[in-house]
């Protein structure tokens, strides 16, 4: 049996004036031609999703540089006035500290750590009032 998809020659015999050959020939190419139209509807989808996952992949890519590239040109920098932050060890607290402009900028889980320690203090209840 042949495997390969590759369209086969059908050898039918078609007698000349034999109209019987002549129909099973033209039904035979009809099968033949829906069978090669088939197969080129099915190479089209998977070029299509084909297409489609690599340009949703240059997305994904290009979205991730541009968030590289952000982090790069942000990371350590005063969001106020861009100058670079330094930390500041404050016991077990390390607080990232503008030297231009002094103001101070805590990272995710600082200011829970604050809270803990400043519990009922001034500051604490003032921690608690910007994270309301
Ligand atoms: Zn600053």
């Amino acid at each position: 049996m042949n495997q390969s998809h590759e369209p086969q020659t059908l050898l039918v015999p078609v007698p000349s004036g034999d109209t019987l050959g002549t129909t099973l020939a033209d039904r035979a190419r009809s099968r033949e031609e829906e069978f090669m139209f088939r197969q080129e509807l099915e190479r089209r989808r998977r070029l299509e999703v084909e297409a489609e996952q690599a340009k949703l992949q240059a997305t994904q890519e290009f979205q991730a540089a541009v968030r590289e590239a952000q982090r790069q040109n942000h990371w350590m920098r005063c969001p106020k006035c861009g100058s670079e932050l330094c930390e500041v060890d404050h016991g077990d607290i390390c607080i990232d500290r503008c030297e231009t402009c002094e103001g101070v900028w805590l990272d995710a889980g600082e200011m829970d750590q604050l809270l803990k320690r400043e519990n009922d203090g001034i500051l604490g209840r003032f921690l608690r009032q910007l994270r309301t």
